[in-house]
């Protein structure tokens, strides 16, 4: 592929170098705005990607109480590295739904307590929420909280490890008022 697309910039060389003394106006005009058009470059990224930096995406399930019900999924994130045969790259976790997200922390259960707190500090549950008038499912806070949060995280791997800090765990929150049956994604994008 690399060599197809040496060959190819080697033609569009001897075009560019050819042409004017046939063709000036052709040269200056047409073929200068098409080999430098977005849509050029755009065409060769796609090949590049395709080729040589796959993507593979798995999802998985976990069973949450909500009320910023705190797991510990980094296991199943090297597990998900490990397998795909990528051995380095980038790998994101995705929760789909608007009362959930995706963070690190120390996984130990002081600084999980300390979180809550400081997320029923920040967020009380018992204020007014306009979700909750509108929509009267109590759960105007849950939906605050993931947005601070954020529902997604990337982390770096290299040699097939993740390459997070040593007390550095990958959790999913769930701000939910009620049991959840979550789906989380697990996309890995590197080099083989
Ligand atoms: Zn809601």
């Amino acid at each position: 592929m690399i060599a197809n697309d040496i060959s190819h910039c080697q033609g569009c060389i001897f075009i560019l170098l050819y042409i004017p003394h046939v063709y000036p106006k052709y040269a200056c005009k047409k073929l200068l705005i098409m080999l430098f058009s977005k849509k050029y470059y755009v065409r060769i990224s796609d090949k590049v990607r395709r080729d040589d930096m796959p993507t593979i995406s798995i999802s998985k399930e976990i069973e949450t109480n909500g009320y910023a019900d705190c797991r510990n999924i980094t296991s199943d994130v090297q597990e998900a590295v490990k397998t795909s045969g990528i051995t380095s790259g980038i790998v994101t976790v995705f929760i789909p739904g608007s009362t959930a997200g995706v963070t690190t922390i120390e996984f130990e259960e002081g600084v999980v307590n300390d979180l809550s707190v400081a997320l029923e500090r920040l967020i009380p549950k018992d204020i007014n929420y306009k979700h909750n008038e509108r929509w009267h499912d109590g759960n105007g806070f849950s939906h605050v909280r993931a947005a601070f949060v954020g529902p997604s995280l990337t982390v770096p791997f290299m040699e097939g490890r993740l390459q997070l800090g040593t007390w550095q765990q990958i959790v999913l929150l769930d701000f939910d008022n009620r049991k959840r049956l979550r789906r989380y994604l697990i996309s890995i994008m590197g080099e083989k």
